[in-house]
Parts: structure tokens; C-alpha cells; sequence
């Protein structure tokens, strides 16, 4: 399953925003797919879609879909340099599928920053150094070995060799890998290097409790956005203190707590949806009246990979996929409604799944 990594260094948060994470928690018994570690945490996906089908449906049970964060501990500074622990870092965000980054834009005196002083821009750019510094090792390395079989004109070496010098460009000038605009063609030699600075990033604002209601003048979450647009990247803005309490709460509960404090979403859930779709995550439905559900799906996954997310044998006999779409269904109201209006397509092997599909798969056992 993908999951995305908390990351950031000691003392901005991490650990608060990881038990919210778990506090949320989900059932892991509705998720036999997920891992069963104290680092990980499985959150269930927001999603109001999910509520409305329920609405229209009436099923007995409800279940929404799920995802894992992963708790990225350990030190960072020097850990390019493969002392011990850094080393651990490192090897522990080459499993993650995307990066959370974990920024402290709270001032405390009574809470060490180990920098002396809060400066999110340079928390960023310690950690992302260490990322560029360790892809520059693999990089180096492989277009050495590579280097040698281009100059004896081996074609694939001698492209290989481009793409390399390339990213070598790059990341010598402190640029992570996924800033560099690659061809189609040149992207399966870059992902073929699992490179730490390729993973996609989000980065999240931790700020503190006066300002979750609103942080726009807050001078450091400024100046995060604006390294982040620099990046494409998304910026999240939390208050992890705040979002632990809030995941003890439920429902109507969770609700009024919002109100209280003035937001609509709590940062948590903004936080799950964001790394849903930065991991290139999407939803789809089944419908039926004993269970309504969501399932995950990675994007661009064709029908009977999809059916198998459910059972493999879903995927072994996949005849056909019964399609509509969430807002065909609910225009209509009932399946029935939709059908009759030609609104439930009849789907094959190679159809690309939508998210927000409503899906009933026909197969053979
Ligand atoms: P980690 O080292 O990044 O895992 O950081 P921790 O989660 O352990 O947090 C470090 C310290 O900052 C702890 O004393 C937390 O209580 C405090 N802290 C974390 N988030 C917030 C916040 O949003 N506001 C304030 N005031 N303190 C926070």
C-alpha cells in the first residue's frame, strides 16, 4: 500500500501531529491491507460523497476508504553522510511513496528549535540538503558506471547518461530532482533511480493554537507558501496540538469543537486529502445495500485492477464493471433511475477507472 512519510526535524511537531494520526485512527481490522507497525498510522479518508450515497442507498453498513501515514523519526543533519541513525532516516523515506514535511511556525520560547531560533525556510532546506546530497551520491555513482559504457557508444548508456547529467545539473545546484521537467521516456530512467528528492512534497505549517482559526499573519506560514510555490507544492496549515484534541472527538462533537475555534476543516483531515492526492490516490464506490464503500485506487488503474483491490479473484474473473458516475446516481436517486435514464454504462478490461465512480463488478469465480 503507498503511504506518505512524516519528515521534519526534531522538536517542530512531528510526534503531536503523529499521535492525532493515530488518535483518528482507523479500525485496522476493516483494513486487512494495512501494516500493523507503531510507526504507522491508518486514517480514513474524508469524504462526503460517501455520506450521500449512504443517504440514497440505506445500507447497513457504511465504510469508508483508508490510507497510511508513516512516522519518519530519527536525525537528520549529516544523515547523507551515512552516520548511523542518519543513515536510518534516509532509508526510511526511500520507502515512503510522498514526503510530509513538518515545519514549526509556532514560537515558544519554552520549546527548543535545535536551529536557536524558528526559521522554517532553513528547517526545509536542511532537510531537503540531506535528500539532495544522498540523490547526488546514487546519481554520481551511476553515471560513472553508466559514463563508461556510453563512451562506447551503447545507445541506451548514451541516453541514460543524458537524463543523469541532467538531474547531476540539478541537484549540484540544490534543486531536488522533481523540479527537473523530464520526457515521458526520460521518467522511467529517473523513477528507475528512486531517488529521495523525486517523491512528491507537501509541507505542513505547524502554528499555534491562537492562529488555526487564521494564520495569514503569521510571517513564517508566509514565507513557507511562498518557497512552496516555488515548488508547486501545497502547503497545509496545522496546529498538531489542537489536532490531537479534536481526533478524541467524534461527529457532532468534532463538529462544535470546530465551530468553537472558527474553522471548517480541522487541519488533520485537510492533511489527509491532500496526501491522498499526493499520492495520486483516488476513490471509488460500491453500492449495495448491505455495505456502501469507498476504495482506493491509484490513478490511471484500468477496471479489473481495480475490481481487484476488492478480491483478487474479482480481478481473475473480471467480465464486466456496471459503471455511473457519483454525480449521474445522485442526479437520478436511485440505480434504478439511472439506469433508466442510460446513465449506467457497461464497462471492459480496458476501461480507465474514474474517481467518484460508482461501481458493481460482474465476474466469474
Ligand atoms: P517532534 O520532535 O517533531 O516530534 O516534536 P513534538 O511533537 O515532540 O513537539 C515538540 C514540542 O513542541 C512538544 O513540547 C510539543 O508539545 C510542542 N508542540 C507541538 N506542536 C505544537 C503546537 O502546535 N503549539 C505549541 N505551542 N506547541 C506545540
Amino acid at each position: 500500500a503507498l503511504t506518505a512519510g512524516i519528515v521534519g526535524l526534531p522538536n517542530v511537531g512531528k510526534s503531536t501531529l503523529f499521535n492525532a494520526i493515530t488518535q483518528a485512527g482507523a479500525e485496522s481490522a476493516n483494513y486487512p491491507f494495512c501494516t500493523i507497525d507503531p510507526n504507522v498510522g491508518i486514517v480514513e479518508v474524508p469524504d462526503e460523497r460517501l455520506q450521500k450515497l449512504t443517504a440514497l442507498v440505506q445500507p447497513k453498513k457504511t465504510v469508508p476508504t483508508a490510507f497510511e501515514f508513516t512516522d519518519i523519526a530519527g536525525i537528520v543533519k549529516g544523515a547523507s553522510k551515512g552516520e548511523g541513525l542518519g543513515n536510518k532516516f534516509l532509508s526510511h523515506i526511500r520507502q515512503v511513496d510522498a514526503i510530509c514535511h513538518v515545519v514549526r511556525c509556532f514560537a515558544d520560547d519554552n520549546i527548543t528549535h535545535v536551529a536557536g531560533k524558528v526559521d522554517p525556510i532553513d528547517d526545509i532546506e536542511t532537510i531537503n540538503l540531506e535528500l539532495i546530497l544522498a540523490d547526488l551520491e546514487s546519481v554520481d555513482k551511476r553515471a560513472d558506471r553508466v559514463g563508461k559504457l556510453a563512451k562506447q557508444k551503447d545507445k541506451d548508456a548514451v541516453y541514460e547518461h543524458e537524463v543523469l547529467l541532467m538531474l547531476k545539473e540539478a541537484l549540484e545546484n540544490d534543486k531536488p530532482a522533481r523540479s527537473v521537467e523530464f520526457t515521458d521516456e526520460q521518467m522511467k530512467i529517473v523513477k528507475h533511480l528512486h531517488l529521495l528528492t523525486s517523491k512528491p512534497v507537501l509541507y505542513v505549517a505547524n502554528v499555534s493554537e491562537d492562529e488555526v482559526a487564521d494564520a495569514s499573519n503569521n510571517e513564517y506560514v508566509k514565507a513557507v507558501r511562498e518557497f512552496a510555490a516555488g515548488e508547486k507544492a501545497e502547503v497545509i496549515v496545522v496546529c498538531a496540538k489542537i489536532e490531537s484534541e479534536i481526533a478524541e472527538l467524534d461527529g457532532e462533537e468534532k463538529e462544535m469543537f470546530l465551530e468553537e475555534l472558527g474553522i471548517e476543516e480541522s487541519g488533520l483531515d485537510q492533511l489527509i486529502k491532500a496526501s491522498y492526492n499526493l499520492l495520486g490516490l483516488a476513490t471509488y464506490f460500491t453500492a449495495g445495500v448491505q455495505e456502501v464503500r469507498a476504495w482506493t485506487f491509484k490513478k490511471g488503474m484500468k477496471a479489473p485492477q481495480c475490481a481487484g483491490v476488492i478480491h483478487s479473484d474479482f480481478e481473475r474473473g473480471f467480465i464486466r464493471a456496471e459503471t455511473v458516475s457519483y454525480e449521474d446516481l445522485l442526479n437520478a436517486g436511485t440505480m434504478g433511475a439511472a439506469r433508466e435514464a442510460g446513465k449506467v454504462r457497461l464497462e471492459g478490461k480496458e476501461y480507465i477507472v474514474k474517481d467518484g465512480d460508482v461501481i458493481h463488478f460482474r465476474f466469474n469465480v
